[in-house]
């Protein structure tokens, strides 16, 4: 019985020092006996992410399976570290706790990086510039952001398009909602007069529903980036790295360029 002890605390010891990615899949493989390749199976990397949020991530396919821009970046990152990649898809609101309680490793999901975010995650570097726009009915009075005080703002709860309603036009002029699309549903029935959410699903969401438009006008330039725990210096290095690596080799654009078609 002692012996197995100390074996099993040497197997921990010993993984503890080849995780690049993820602490708590340590604890997995070292009780789960049947698993021989310790190694492989340590080197996981978790994202959260909210899979609603497409070109960057979303449900696809048969089996359902969660693509996108950030979700192939994740994956060329994951290789470039030896980690195997790990999709959470939760609310959006989640995935920064979901980082700070370190149950996820990274947060990526189309995330722009703020002040406010700051103080609870450290941020890689950017990996893409989005813009946030304002989607209205076509035959919208709405023209420009100026027309949108006293209007009925639909949003994604959390997102910078909550925050900007919110401190441009007031509470009670915003409606949130916990999808992108659930904002723009409801702009389409009526319910709201008008959706802040960022450029590229702002674009696929319009595709999708007859009737709606992108104002010309749109509101200041954001980055995104990668959330991951103040105190996980050691990755934020190496996601740095990998992210180096693949914007100098092409990777990026080119994973960009399969979703994102220039006009
Ligand atoms: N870029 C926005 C934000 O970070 C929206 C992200 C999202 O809805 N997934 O708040």
């Amino acid at each position: 019985m002692k012996k197995k002890l100390i074996t099993l605390t040497m197997a921990i010891a010993l993984t503890a020092s080849l995780v690049a990615c993820s602490d708590s899949s340590a604890e997995t493989t070292a009780d789960t006996s049947e698993n021989t390749n310790a190694s492989e199976a340590t080197q996981t990397l978790v994202m959260a992410t909210n899979a609603e949020f497409p070109p960057y991530e979303y449900h696809d396919g048969e089996d359902d399976q969660i693509v996108g821009i950030d979700a192939e970046i994740a994956a060329a990152i994951a290789e470039k570290i030896g980690c195997t990649l790990e999709i959470e898809d939760i609310a959006f609101d989640s995935v920064i706790p979901e980082v700070t309680s370190g149950k996820a490793d990274i947060g990526m999901a189309g995330m722009t990086v703020t002040e406010e975010r700051k103080q609870s995650v450290n941020f890689s570097d950017s990996y893409a510039t989005a813009v946030q726009v304002v989607i209205v009915p076509e035959d919208s009075d709405i023209a420009s952001i100026d027309d949108l005080s006293g209007k009925i703002i639909g949003v994604q709860s959390g997102t910078t398009g909550d925050l900007y309603a919110t401190d441009d036009y007031g509470d009670e002029n915003v409606e949130r909602y916990n999808k992108g699309m659930e904002a723009v549903q409801a702009l389409s029935q009526g319910k709201v007069d008008a959706v802040i959410i960022d450029n590229e699903p702002a674009k696929v969401f319009v595709e999708e529903t007859e009737g709606l438009k992108i104002l010309d006008s749109a509101y200041a330039e954001e980055q995104y980036a990668i959330a991951i725990a103040i105190d996980n210096t050691e990755l934020l290095d190496k996601v740095n790295a990998a992210l180096a690596e693949l914007k100098a080799d092409g990777t990026i654009d080119s994973i960009v360029s399969k979703y994102i078609t220039v006009e």
